[in-house]
């Protein structure tokens, strides 16, 4: 997910215990102790005369240990907006439920059944989540933008990133509509009373933060087929040609992250012009990118490669817990920038990371906090310029650490054992080290878990034909440590000189034989650092 700033730019917390359960504690959101979602099918009415949906929606259960009583979520009615639930059904028989605090919690009935189906019948009108309104053109639309947890607006379901699901929705609206939807189109039914119905269907495990909808009048095209996988443009009419360009370069994006990282792991690939409080979210294979982006001169290629990145990492391998949101921010970040970098040269890469620099210090002096952060309880909250860009230079900095080879074997491992499924930093801590053989705590305890980042002051001097550094940790929080390239310049020239720094302060000698123009850190944009 993106912020609506030009050039898809992002955005917008202690530290340092010993991983494990105390960080976990920090995202509030109740879990269910053993009921496990296995699939969803969302059967949802719309039409032209109201904004009311009707739903029935099937949900079936896996009980992990004992069968105990679990919560779903789903917003009340209050006032005009808020849904009501008129029956839940335990098989087919009602179900022993009650409904307080737009939370559904259901008692199931005693039997030693590990797997049961529910069935929720409810409607209303939906303040969020399901956003109904009309394009910029003026055309009535319907488009889901659950991010984060937006979809108990309008589904009822267990609205966390932890418990993921299949789904399947079958949506009947109009037939003067288009439907597009999460999952592979498997039916589309004129129905002869002036609806439709429209089912899609993903078999692969879904958290809800990234399902959706998006019902309006289309102009849509497949835009090309990518190692089997359809990759297809859901844009205005208004907007047709330009859509199908702009959103063309998604088969390149795709087939770049499926030869790096691993398979793909949804039915579809649709890219869906669409209203959405973002620049650009990531649903799984259903991609929304704000009304904006479609312009015809191809200025959308950055974000694109964003939201498809997170097909792979926030989707496929998803955050366990909100605090950990940059294993989904950070990695699109930067393997957005990988992708430019593929495309473009590796100028590119330090081009990005050197405007990400910038946001990230900028960040820092209002917000003194790590990248994960126990304090956020709130998970819109978890957004910063830490989660994204300085997740992304963190990994840009592992990658430095460990090599190009290494790296991309540790994400290609990291991606196969999670995928489809849930993350937590130490998951990705843990593979990187198997795969490189190196232990790699203090280098996530201190870009991942310390807030901040090294502040230097350089000084050198020039004597007797040695070039004489002095380099000087000024931030008092946190003694970084870091390997360094200095570049020494001189007619024009780059040297580049490798350094460790494991003080506050360092004194590095270089025997030169002239004095140097300019002696410059970092030259490669490989340390996330801020000159004083
Ligand atoms: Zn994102």
């Amino acid at each position: 997910m993106q912020n609506k700033s030009t050039k898809y730019l992002a955005l917008i917390m202690i530290i340092l215990f010993p991983l494990g359960n105390f960080i976990k504690a920090q995202d509030t959101y109740q879990r269910n102790t053993s009921a496990d979602v296995q699939g969803y099918i969302f059967n949802l009415s719309l039409n032209d005369e109201n904004n009311e949906i009707k739903g029935e929606a099937e949900i079936t259960v896996a009980f992990k240990n004992e069968v105990n009583a679990f919560a779903l979520d789903l917003i009340a009615k209050s006032g005009n907006y808020g849904m009501q639930v008129s029956n839940i059904f335990e098989g087919d028989k009602v179900a022993n439920y009650n409904y307080v605090s737009n939370k559904i919690k259901i008692t199931p009935f005693s039997s030693e059944e590990k797997i049961r189906t529910y069935k929720v019948v409810y409607k209303g009108i939906p303040e969020r989540g399901l956003v109904i309104d009309t394009t910029k053109f003026g055309q009535r639309s319907f488009f889901g933008d659950n991010w984060p947890n937006l979809a108990r607006h309008w589904l009822p379901s267990v609205d966390h990133p932890s418990d993921k699901a299949t789904i399947e929705f079958r949506i009947k609206a109009p037939d003067h509509y288009d439907v597009v939807a999460t999952g592979e189109k498997i039916e589309e039914s004129n129905l002869k009373n002036g609806y439709k119905l429209t089912t899609y269907k993903e078999p692969a495990p879904v958290a809800m933060k990234v399902v959706t909808i998006g019902v309006t009048e289309f102009a849509s095209k497949l835009l090309d087929e990518v190692n089997g996988i359809p990759v297809s443009a859901w844009v205005y009419p208004e907007n047709r040609l330009d859509g199908f360009s702009d959103y063309g370069v998604a088969s390149k994006v795709l087939k770049y992250f499926i030869d790096n990282i691993g398979p793909y792991a949804y039915a579809k690939l649709a890219n869906m012009q669409a209203k959405t409080q973002w620049g650009g979210l990531e649903n799984a294979g259903t991609i929304a990118y704000f009304e904006n982006s479609v312009t015809g001169k191809n200025e959308v290629e950055g974000l694109i490669a964003h939201e498809i990145a997170h097909q792979w990492f926030g989707n496929s391998a998803t955050e366990n817990d909100w605090n950990h949101v940059w294993l989904s921010e950070g990695f699109a970040t930067y393997f957005a920038i990988l992708y430019q970098e593929s495309v473009y040269g590796d100028e590119k890469r330090k081009e990005e990371l050197e405007l990400d620099r910038k946001n990230i210090i900028d960040y820092y002096l209002k917000n003194a906090a790590p990248i994960v952060d126990p304090s956020i309880t709130d998970p819109l909250k978890v957004l910063s310029a830490n989660t994204y860009e300085k997740a992304g230079w963190v990994l840009n900095m592992l990658r430095h650490k460990l090599g190009d080879e290494t790296f991309w074997k540790g994400i290609q491992a990291y991606y196969k054992a999670f995928r489809n499924s849930n993350v937590l930093s130490t998951d990705f801590q843990k593979i990187m080290e198997e795969t490189s053989g190196e232990d790699l705590d203090e280098f996530f305890q201190q870009w991942i878990f310390t807030k901040g980042h090294p502040q230097l002051k350089l000084n050198w001097t020039y004597k007797k034909k040695k070039l004489q550094i002095n380099l000087e940790q000024l931030q008092k929080h946190h003694v970084f440590k870091f390997p360094l390239e200095i570049g020494v310049i001189k007619d024009g020239k780059i040297i580049i000189h490798k350094t460790e720094v494991h003080t506050a302060l360092k004194n590095y000698t270089i025997k030169l034989d002239s004095e140097p123009d300019k002696v410059i850190l970092d030259p490669q944009s490989w340390l996330l650092f801020e000159e004083k």
